[in-house]
This record gives structure tokens, C-alpha cells and sequence, in this order.
């Protein structure tokens, strides 16, 4: 039987009926809400692979939903076949956690669309991608401050907190989230102007927890005309010149005000530093330039750009590879990490491939009254690690891994707690307080309301209480 007839053949059967008959035939059904596809169909590894190619998980369905009528109509089929459900905005997650194995994954793709509520409000599906975002809010003269990664999705980011370029300044992306429309776990429509509780929830802790986010509804800002930057570069460090440079930048680092982004990336042997500013600078930057000019080989200045052109400088590869990327750890200051630190440089020094990165969070996102609004617990830390490691063929995975987890185990060993939801790693096994401090709890109690039978889950998403 071809695709065409299934389709034929799903106007006059109801849907539960029909599945359970094509159960054991190639291709699902098509209704006029969502698309089916089961394993072998040209769509199938398409809808299925996400960004991270280390990531090899075959669901048994994948529901690729057009609108939110046929997300809940999706989540009825899966409970009706007993299927758990993942679910897939722009399949960025590091761990792969919007794709499971035997199960049915939601793919959002289709629901991308913006809409202008009023001049300074939009609703954004979830499936929008943030290079989308940027078209058409900038050209208006208007941004959220998202993630610098452009085909990242905005459901997963805004969902985990996301903090990107802009964060100092306008604060995290889910602080700019007014509003929320959910398919349950029962399938039932939900809206959060019906309940503050789940819209406080989704701010920071609702990546695949208690249902399918299919409206987000964000206030703007006004954009920032443009974006100048620095970039100071140490080529072949050795371990105690790479750790110098670290101290220093966060030195400067602190001085810097909410307009300025900086990060410290040491990619092997080169120490990498970044400074954006998307104001004048004040004598506190040049003060940190200065500092930062002093420990680096060489410095260089990239001269005012419109905002749109300069974010484009960091929108990343579009196409998936091969890599770990985790949290490495959220911290105060440098002096949390000044005692073990060496062993982590030394590691990254003699590891190709391998890349310890540090990003500037603080300013803005400091902030009593969102903290009380959002379930994101990691306000008090100014600064944001990260441990990435990249290979071309999988045979170099393994070696990779290993030594991936073994500098992870230094961070955790000396006591480094708090991680970034957005930055998940499979081997945190304290996860629940790393991710969600104090709000995990309260979390559980919405996970209890909206998915009493856990049917929307992954690794490492909240239980039931
Ligand atoms: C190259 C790269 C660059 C990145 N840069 C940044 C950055 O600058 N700043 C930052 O904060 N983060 C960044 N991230 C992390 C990113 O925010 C997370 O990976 C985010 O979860 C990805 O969202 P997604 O929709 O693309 O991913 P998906 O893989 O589709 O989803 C990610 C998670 O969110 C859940 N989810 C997705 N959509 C929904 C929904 N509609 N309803 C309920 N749950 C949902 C999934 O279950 C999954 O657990 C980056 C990631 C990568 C790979």
C-alpha cells in the first residue's frame, strides 16, 4: 500500500481504529493535523536526527504536528499505544533528549511561525529557530535576547532559561515570556493566563516535563543599534600561562557593565577572549580591555556593526556533528575553582578537539523580582562554564568520552554543584539540585498536576513527587 492510499483511506477511518489496523504496515497515517511516519520512510531520519550526531535513538512514530489541535490529537494516539513521548522544537539538545527510543516523538518543525500581537508583543511557536527570530524582530527595530547559535529552537531555549549575547542587558529569554499555551500529558489545552504556577515552571524548568509548549508569547525590547567587540588571542599556551589568563579575565570580567558579553575559551593550546559591547564603552571597559590586552599575544578590535550583522558572526555551523557539549558548572567567582583548575587546563591543553569555555552571566539577569517569577535557580552566578569536545568519525568518540567524564568528575569532586538545564549531561547524578536548586520540588508538584502518568519524559526529566 503507498503513502497516497493511507491517506485515502484516514478520512473515513477514526484515527484509533486506523492505527491500530496499519500498526504493523511501513507508513502511518496523514490527518489534516499531523503526519505519522514510522521507521524506514525517506521523512523518518530526517524528522528524527537532531543536532548532535553522537545521539542514535529510533522512535517507533514520529508525529510531525502542523498546528496545536494536532499536538494534543498526537498525544492521544501515544496514549492509546502506550507510547512515552519526546519531544523535538529544534533538536538541539545536547543529550538528544527530544528523541527516544521505541516511543513517539512530537516534532514541532512545522509550528514556526511569529505573530505581532502589538507593536512591542509576539507569539512564537516553538519550532521557530532563532536566526528566524532575528529576521524579523531586528529589521522592526525590536530583539529578544536569545542564544547565539542560530538554528537552535526557541522552544528548548526559552524553556531551560537561555541566556545568550543579550542576557546582561535584557536578561535571560525566559524572562522576556508573558504567556504559554501547553498540550498536557492528558492532551488537554492548557493556558498559563489559568495558572502563573505552570508559567513559572516552563521558565527554566519545562524542557520535556509536563507537556508540549506549542505557544510562547514574549515582550520585546528595543534593539541596540549596534555591537562592537574584542577579541584577545594566546596561541600555543602552555597549562600555566592558560590559567593566568583565566584569573585575569575574571578580573576583568567583573568590571564589565550589563551592556557587555565576555567569554574565556581555551580551545586546546589557544586561549580565546571575547568581549562584545552593545553601548559605549565606559572607563570600566577600557579598564577590562586593557587588563585582558596585558595577558594576551595579540588584541584585536572589531569596529561597530548593526546588531543584525554582528550577531550573524556567531551564528555557529547549521549542520549536525559529532561532539559532547555539557554545564561544566556555574560559579561566584574564581576563586570557587582556583584550587583544581590546573587540572582541568592541563587536561584541555594536551587534548585536541577538546575546549573549556567560561561566558559571562551576571548584570541583568541579577534580579529579585524575576527570580521570584521563574524556576531558573541560577541567578546569583555571574558565570557560566562549559566542557565541549568534538571528533569527525565516530572511532574517536570513545578516548574522547572518556576524558570528558574524567574532567567533569574534577569539577564534581571539588565540589562544583550547580548546573545549566540547557547544558545537560547524561552523568550528573545529582541532576534534580544541579539543575533546579531549590524549585525542583515545586516543580514535581506541576509535573504531578499536568502529567500524572509521566507519558512526556527523557533521561533526566522530573519525576513525580
Ligand atoms: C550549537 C549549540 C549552541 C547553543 N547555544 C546556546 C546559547 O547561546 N544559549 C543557551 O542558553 N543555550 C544554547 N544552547 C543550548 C540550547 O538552549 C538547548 O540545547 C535547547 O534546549 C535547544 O532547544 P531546541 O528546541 O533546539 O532543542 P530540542 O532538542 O528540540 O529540545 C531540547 C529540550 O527541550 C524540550 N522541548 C523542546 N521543545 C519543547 C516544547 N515545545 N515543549 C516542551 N518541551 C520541549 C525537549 O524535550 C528537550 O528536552 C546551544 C546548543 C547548541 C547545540
Amino acid at each position: 500500500m503507498q503513502r497516497k492510499d493511507f491517506i485515502k483511506l484516514a478520512a473515513f477511518v477514526p484515527l484509533s481504529v486506523f492505527a491500530k489496523k496499519i500498526a504493523k504496515h511501513y507508513v502511518l497515517v496523514q490527518t489534516a493535523n499531523v503526519d505519522y511516519y514510522k521507521k524506514g520512510e525517506a521523512q523518518y531520519d530526517e524528522l528524527r536526527q537532531g543536532f548532535n550526531k553522537r545521539i542514535e535513538r529510533y522512535p517507533q512514530v514520529i508525529a510531525l504536528c502542523k498546528n496545536t489541535a494536532g499536538v494534543a490529537e498526537a498525544v492521544q494516539y501515544a496514549k492509546q499505544n502506550k507510547l512515552p513521548i519526546a519531544i523535538k522544537s529544534g533538536g538541539h539538545c545536547m543529550e538528544g533528549f527530544s528523541v527516544n527510543d521505541n516511543g513517539m516523538v512530537i516534532n514541532l518543525s512545522m509550528l514556526n511561525t511569529i505573530t505581532w500581537a502589538d507593536k512591542e508583543t509576539i507569539t512564537v511557536e516553538p519550532g521557530c529557530k532563532l536566526f528566524q527570530l532575528y529576521d524579523e524582530l531586528l529589521p522592526k527595530g525590536r530583539v529578544l535576547p536569545g542564544g547565539s547559535c542560530a538554528t537552535v529552537g526557541i522552544g528548548g531555549l526559552v524553556l531551560g532559561g537561555g541566556y545568550g549575547l543579550l542576557a546582561r542587558k535584557f536578561g535571560l529569554t525566559c524572562d522576556s515570556l508573558l504567556e504559554l499555551t501547553m498540550v498536557d500529558g492528558n492532551g488537554n489545552i492548557i493556558n498559563t493566563k489559568n495558572d502563573p504556577e505552570l508559567l513559572w515552571a516552563c521558565k527554566g524548568g519545562g524542557n520535556g516535563n509536563f507537556g508540549i509548549i506549542t505557544e510562547l508569547k514574549f515582550k520585546t525590547h528595543k534593539a541596540p543599534k549596534t555591537m562592537h567587540s574584542y577579541r584577545f588571542k594566546t596561541y600555543k599556551t602552555d597549562a600555566v600561562k592558560a590559567q593566568a589568563i583565566l584569573k585575569s579575565w575574571f578580573e576583568a570580567a567583573a568590571l564589565l557593565p550589563p551592556s557587555c558579553f565576555s567569554a574565556y575559551v581555551l580551545n586546546g593550546k589557544t586561549a580565546y577572549i571575547l568581549l562584545t559591547n552593545i553601548e559605549k564603552n565606559t572607563p570600566d571597559v577600557e579598564k577590562a580591555i586593557k587588563m585582558l590586552s596585558s595577558v594576551s599575544a595579540k588584541a584585536t578590535q572589531t569596529a561597530a556593526k548593526p546588531l543584525a550583522t554582528a550577531l550573524k558572526v556567531f551564528y555557529g555551523r547549521k549542520e549536525p556533528l559529532y561532539f559532547k557539549n555539557a554545564s561544566a558548572g556555574l560559579y561566584k567567582s574564581f576563586t570557587e575553582i582556583e584550587s583544581f583548575i590546573d587540572k582541568v587546563i592541563a587536561t584541555v591543553v594536551t587534548t585536541p578537539g577538546m575546549i573549556y569555555q567560561v561566558n559571562t552571566l551576571g548584570g541583568n539577569i541579577i534580579n529579585a523580582q524575576k527570580e521570584m517569577e521563574a524556576a531558573f535557580p541560577h541567578r546569583a552566578f555571574p558565570f557560566f562554564s562549559e566542557l565541549q569536545t568534538y571528533w569527525e568519525v565516530p572511532a574517536q568518540s570513545k578516548r574522547l568520552l572518556e576524558k570528558f567524564a574524567a574532567v567533569q568528575n574534577i569539577f564534581t569532586t571539588n565540589g562544583i554543584a550547580a548546573q545549566y538545564r540547557n547544558y545537560p549531561d547524561v552523568n550528573f547524578t545529582n541532576w534534580q539540585t544541579a539543575y533546579y536548586g531549590n524549585s525542583y520540588q515545586r516543580l514535581q508538584q506541576v509535573k504531578k498536576k499536568y502529567d500524572p502518568y509521566n507519558s512526556i519524559n527523557h533521561l533526566q526529566s522530573i519525576q513525580l513527587p
